[in-house]
């Protein structure tokens, strides 16, 4: 008599496998309290479709699946990223590059002495920081936003 193997879910979510003879055999073991969930010991089991029904992502193995999951993740994390990214560039191409006479020339354009614009430039951490604390709004743009794409 050959055993098959089955997939349990109990009710907290646990899944794991059982071998039974039949899809009668788990039903009484279950019954008679000799098979449970081995992480929180519910007897509250149910079946789950065969694995091949949901094996089917990238591989046959559970292994195989949750690395598909943590890579799509990843993949969608990049994407965020990449657009992240890509709107900071737009901001520093349309943006004036006044270098270092940055600090002066927001402050100037915010006190309504210059043309407002968007510009860009360097500034020290000092003068970024005295910018905001008088209500001029600057960011820091990444090196990676101002250098051409590849
Ligand atoms: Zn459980």
């Amino acid at each position: 008599m050959g055993l098959k193997v089955f997939d349990f879910c109990c009710s907290a979510g646990h899944v794991f496998e059982g071998w039974f003879a039949s899809d009668d055999d788990w039903r009484s073991d279950v019954e008679s309290g000799r098979f449970t969930c081995p992480v929180c010991g519910s007897a509250d089991i149910d079946r789950r479709p065969a694995a091949p029904n949901f094996g089917r992502v990238s591989g046959t193995t559970r292994a195989d699946v949750s690395a598909d999951v943590a890579k799509r993740a990843k993949d969608e994390m990049k994407a965020r990223q990449a657009k992240a990214m890509a709107a900071l560039r737009r901001v520093a191409a349309e943006a004036e590059d006044v270098g270092d006479q940055f600090a002066r020339t927001v402050r100037n354009i915010h006190e309504g002495r210059d043309d407002p614009r968007l510009v860009r430039g360097t500034c020290s951490r000092e003068d970024a920081e005295e910018l905001l604390e008088d209500g001029i709004p600057v960011m820091p743009l990444p090196d990676a936003a101002l250098k051409p794409l590849n």
